[in-house]
């Protein structure tokens, strides 16, 4: 498929039906992300079992790609222990600025679709607000 045709197409789905848009029960860790350049706001609650990540959610307003990129985020976090997702955020932000290597890509899955917004660098900090955030929560 096309780069940018799987791009809006993944944009699309994850804005009406983000998988992990909701409330989690007696979260352990709550933390806000704020993109004042763009005004994107979201709040993670992570449920961690010792290092596990058993479950997440995010709820916020913002724009299209913040909203889709922490949703996709969640997605590849979900079940990881703290080091493996900091590596996957890690591979994310190396991605966008074109130093991750095709091999690391592929554990990124979806997120994949976000490799071109270093062409539109006034939305890197949107598609980067998931992943800053929850590393905030990961390294505290
Ligand atoms: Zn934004």
């Amino acid at each position: 498929m096309e780069q940018r045709n799987f791009y809006n197409q993944i944009l699309t789905e994850h804005n009406a039906n983000p998988f992990h848009k909701e409330r989690v029960e007696e979260p352990t860790h709550v933390h806000d992300g704020v993109n004042p350049t763009c005004g994107d706001e979201i709040t993670l609650e992570l449920k961690m079992v010792g290092d596990t990540i058993v479950e997440a959610g995010f709820h916020g307003d913002g724009c299209a790609i913040s909203q889709a990129s922490a949703d996709i985020m969640l997605d590849l976090v979900i079940g990881k222990d703290r080091e493996e997702a900091l590596a996957l955020g890690d591979t994310f932000l190396r991605m966008i600025q074109g130093e991750a290597t095709a091999e690391e890509m592929e554990e990124l899955d979806e997120a994949i679709a976000f490799q071109d917004i270093s062409r539109m660098p006034a939305r890197v900090k949107c598609a980067v607000l998931g992943w800053h955030t929850i590393k905030q929560v990961l390294e505290s």
